[in-house]
């Protein structure tokens, strides 16, 4: 085989002839037929033409597709898929205290979780998501999944004040992430743990600070849902005279690796504090649409520079993982809260769903963008389908017409994990099997 231009070796891949959207600033917004070719873990090359000159060991002919950064969801529960559809159309409190957290000390466990996180790992490569921000417990059986799958992944160990999954005793629920920690810091390129403190009224002050010190200590990403619902907001005034914000900038919890989860109900003050914190946020509209929660001022936080990312958050309040979807609900949602059909417009989302969901979780160097030198995680998907026909704007089917289904290929960190639809790392009906299973159990005490 004839050698290349770069260290001599062949390409592992060569995609050609596709249309690129590279959401790199320093590149064209969209390559008409371009090629990106993939060696190792990363991006060797990519640009405009047939890449003629790299040699590959396999070519992949790319003609009426569109190659893009894989998606990041910066925000879920991903063993959660077990609950999905179990308990719906009720208030956060009722759906939590009495459906989601009794089905989860009844069946969550190492195992149980595990297949959960296979399913979830299934779902999103199938719709084009190759990182998440994941947070829950027994997280032990995510990482396995998420191993196996291939995905890449910030595993954040959950951390409340009472009993709770592989962790009965709320006394050593910061050991038990402390564990997790120096059991995944360092060990995979594709895995980085994180510190999960579940929110302002499951943890108390010293539970949160102890959190942030050894999310501190760490260098770990903080994650935590904040100023989610009105009566939340109403709680922490009660009970601390302060505003969720106010109360953990108070904690000095807040700083660039802290990751708000919703930040619903911010106004004022609150926004000035994420904004000069440097606090990212994570956005999980369909969430808070599903439980009349609210809207996000995403539109205010990114005219103040407030790093903001997509999640879907789990799958018991979405219910499902597909973020081509989230970026529509996203857009929809702004444009009827501002009453501006200009908020939010297509390329916004798109980024925001890619190299914005990369900025929230602090891997924006590695990921998020294709580049060459970047690590090579990407999307393919089939343009040649009835309702993205015809084309003008890339980025408008994207956002208003595409949706997880169209995803045809995808590369993570340069390994392919599904071909043509195929999953290729994952055994979809032994998960589908053992999900029913754990399902029945669920249903039938
Ligand atoms: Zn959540």
């Amino acid at each position: 085989m004839k050698k290349d231009e770069g260290n001599g070796l062949p390409l592992d891949y060569l995609i050609r002839a596709a249309l690129i959207l590279p959401l790199s600033p320093d590149l064209p917004s969209a390559i008409s037929s371009g090629y990106v070719g993939i060696r190792g873990s990363t991006i060797a090359c990519m640009g405009a033409g047939a890449g003629e000159k790299w040699p590959a060991r396999e070519v992949i002919e790319a003609r009426g597709m569109l190659v893009m950064p894989g998606l990041v969801n910066t925000h879920t529960h991903g063993a959660m898929t077990l609950f999905r559809g179990l308990a719906d159309d009720l208030p956060l409190k009722a759906w939590l205290e009495e459906h989601i957290f009794p089905a989860e000390a009844r069946i969550i466990d190492p195992e149980t979780v595990y297949w959960g996180s296979l399913l979830a790992c299934a779902e999103m490569i199938r719709s084009g998501t190759t990182t998440c921000g994941d947070g829950y417990f027994c997280l032990e059986g995510t990482a396995r999944a998420v191993e196996e799958a291939g995905l890449r992944a910030v595993l954040a160990h959950g951390i409340i004040d009472f009993p709770a999954p592989g962790v009965p005793d709320p006394a050593e629920n910061i050991a038990a992430v402390r564990r997790f920690v120096e059991r995944w810091q360092g060990v995979s390129d594709r895995i980085r743990p994180g510190v999960f403190p579940h929110s302002l009224y499951t943890c108390s002050a010293r539970t949160l600070q102890e959190a942030k010190g050894l999310a501190r200590q760490h260098q770990l990403p903080l994650f935590i849902h904040l100023a989610e619902t009105r009566e939340e907001v109403e709680q922490v005034r009660q009970t601390t005279g302060r505003s969720p914000v106010r109360f953990l900038k108070d904690l000095d919890l807040l700083d660039s690796r802290t990751v708000s989860v919703h930040a619903t109900w911010v106004e004022g003050e609150e926004l000035d504090l994420l904004t000069e914190t440097g606090t990212a946020v994570s956005h999980c509209p369909e969430s808070n649409l599903k439980l009349a929660a609210g809207v996000t001022p995403v539109p205010e936080m990114l005219c103040r520079g407030v790093r903001v990312g997509l999640g879907t958050d789990g799958c018991a309040s979405n219910n499902d993982l597909d973020l081509l979807r989230e970026m529509r609900t996203t857009a929809l949602l702004h444009k009827v809260a501002g009453m501006d059909p200009t908020v939010m417009d297509a390329p916004s989302l798109v980024r925001m769903a890619a190299l914005g969901g990369a900025e929230v979780l602090g891997w924006e160097k590695e990921i998020g963008s294709l580049q060459t030198g970047k690590q090579a995680d990407l999307i393919i998907i089939d343009l040649d389908r009835p309702h993205l026909t015809p084309l003008y704007n890339p980025y408008s089917h994207l956002v208003y017409a595409a949706s997880g289904a169209d995803v045809d290929t995808v590369f993570i960190a340069g390994r392919m994990v599904m071909r043509r639809k195929e999953l290729l790392t994952l055994d979809w009906k032994e998960i589908r099997n053992r999900v029913r299973e754990i399902g029945k159990r669920l249903a039938n005490p």
